[in-house]
């Protein structure tokens, strides 16, 4: 090995104990020295994106171990290289590319506009119908770049995202975020779309269990060419929580098949999982390594710095103000997730504005305290079917069970909206961890205990009680 080498991988060593695996092996792996002299090294490196993350993050490191070697270099220069298109070329060898039908396919829908939601209302499928009963765009105008803010737990994650709304389709493709829940992968993801689609780029975002359920209904009423024509034709193809298409052959097959033909035409792919892509489970080999070929960044639970930030800015957001000494004391209690956070402001905004009391930060302790706003613990699937059978006095079996007598049926139901609304699993999860129930039972009964809880208080009240079980124990997270 020659000096440049061993001083290089002196750094590298250095690096890698600050940052972890995934990042590295996206960032740094493929870096090498081309030449050094008495004063100065040359390093490659294969974005500019790496260039500046190392200059502005690991200067002092970086000099540091290298003057441990050799006490003369005093500068370290990094010139980028694009290891970039020989990747897509070898892709595109690989696949088979079917470039005139694909025209054909974008000349029909050129027609028809893409909506955010990436479809129009003359399909009438499943898909469209999903979106009018939530009665929603699932993008949310507020997740936004300029409301999302920056510390080192999601910097990274940021600059990716940003360099991909700036040049869809060139540099990080896929882009891939990970991290664990309520640490603003959605937003971020959500804040490509707002920005391309300002710039009348077709988007499409759907969550995986979307396109799971988009999937299995054009599969089965034949309209397959219709759903490949929808997912094909964009130039961003954002699928939120990827992660649960683990196990599931058929979408796998799908999801590589459109990826594959976006990927070969230069159109942008995003996906975000709750873990990196060789941590999910029954994940094929090949989906994995399309994964892994472009860009994986992470985000992590945000320093206190960033909390205050994040509280003071959703404040501003709200028109609504608190002292600094009050932000610091929820800053302090909630540590692990954003949406907690933002959830415990909002309660605590709703008690000022309500009760018209002086809140001290000394009183905001003390509800955070008393579990009054409390950061919520973190439910298991489990959890929730204990607490929902515990409340209707019936066995978790009997929820698990084909049983279709009301008193066992309705808790079912319960369970099943519960698990949907407060661990966002997909319908076809939550089947399966209701004992092998039908996806299609499962979005039935959620729709149905949705609907009627407009209507039937004893039912509101029932929920009502299930989750004060559910988060209202001693908490772990909080201590
Ligand atoms: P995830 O998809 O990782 O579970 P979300 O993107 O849904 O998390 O984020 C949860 C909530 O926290 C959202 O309301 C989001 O706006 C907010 N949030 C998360 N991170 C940030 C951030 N860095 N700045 C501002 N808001 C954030
Ligand atoms: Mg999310």
């Amino acid at each position: 090995m020659d000096e440049k080498q061993r001083v290089w991988n002196s750094v590298l060593g250095e690096i890698e104990l600050n940052i972890s695996k995934p990042q590295f092996n996206t960032w740094i792996k493929n870096t090498y020295p081309i030449s050094m002299d008495e004063t100065e090294i040359v390093i490659c490196v294969s974005s500019a994106f790496t260039r500046n993350w190392l200059e502005n993050k690991f200067n002092l490191t970086i000099l540091n171990s290298i003057q441990k070697i050799t006490g003369s270099v005093k500068k370290v220069r990094y010139v980028v290289q694009n290891t970039q298109k020989t990747n897509s070329k070898s892709i595109k060898s690989v696949i088979n590319l079917k470039d005139q039908e694909l025209q054909s396919q974008k000349e029909a829908l050129s027609a028809k506009s893409i909506s955010h939601g990436g479809f129009n209302s003359e399909s009438g499928n499943n898909f469209v119908q999903t979106q009018r009963q939530n009665g929603t765009s699932l993008l949310k105008e507020n997740y936004t770049f300029e409301n999302f803010i920056v510390g080192s737990s999601n910097e990274l994650a940021h600059a990716a995202a940003q360099s991909v709304a700036n040049e869809p389709g060139t540099r990080y493709n896929p882009l891939f975020i990970y991290g664990g829940v309520g640490l603003g992968k959605t937003h971020l993801i959500q804040a490509i779309a707002n920005k391309l689609a300002k710039n009348n780029k077709n988007i499409l975002y759907v969550t995986s269990d979307i396109f799971i359920s988009d999937l299995m209904n054009s599969l089965k009423n034949g309209k397959m060419e219709d759903f490949k024509a929808r997912h094909r034709a964009v130039d961003l193809l954002i699928i939120d929580d990827i992660q649960f298409i683990g196990g599931k052959e058929a979408t796998q097959y799908e999801v590589f098949n459109t990826f594959n033909e976006l990927y070969a035409h230069n159109k942008q792919i995003v996906f975000t999982s709750d873990r990196p892509p060789s941590a999910i489970k029954t994940l094929n080999d090949r989906l994995k390594s399309r994964f892994e070929g472009g860009m994986i960044v992470d985000v992590a639970i945000p320093e206190f710095e960033t909390r205050v930030a994040i509280l003071k800015s959703k404040c501003m957001q709200k028109n609504f103000e608190l002292t600094d000494d009050i932000i610091y004391v929820i800053a302090q209690r909630i540590k692990s997730n954003v949406r907690e956070l933002e959830g415990a402001l909002n309660k605590i905004i709703a008690r000022v504005q309500l009760l018209n009391t002086k809140i001290t930060p000394e009183l905001v302790d003390k509800l955070i305290e008393g579990g009054q706003i409390h950061s919520q613990r973190i439910v298991s699937t489990d959890t929730i079917l204990n607490i929902v059978a515990e409340h209707f006095h019936i066995k978790k079996e009997d929820l698990l069970s084909k049983s279709r007598k009301k008193d066992i049926a309705v808790p079912r139901q319960i369970a099943m909206y519960l698990i949907r609304e407060e661990l966002k699993l997909t319908f076809p999860n939550i089947g399966e961890a209701l004992g092998g129930k039908d996806h299609s039972t499962v979005m039935h009964s959620w729709n149905k205990i949705k609907k009627d809880l407009a209507s039937n208080y004893t039912l509101e009240q029932d929920i009502a009680m299930i989750k004060n079980k559910l988060y209202n124990e001693e908490n772990p997270e909080n201590s």
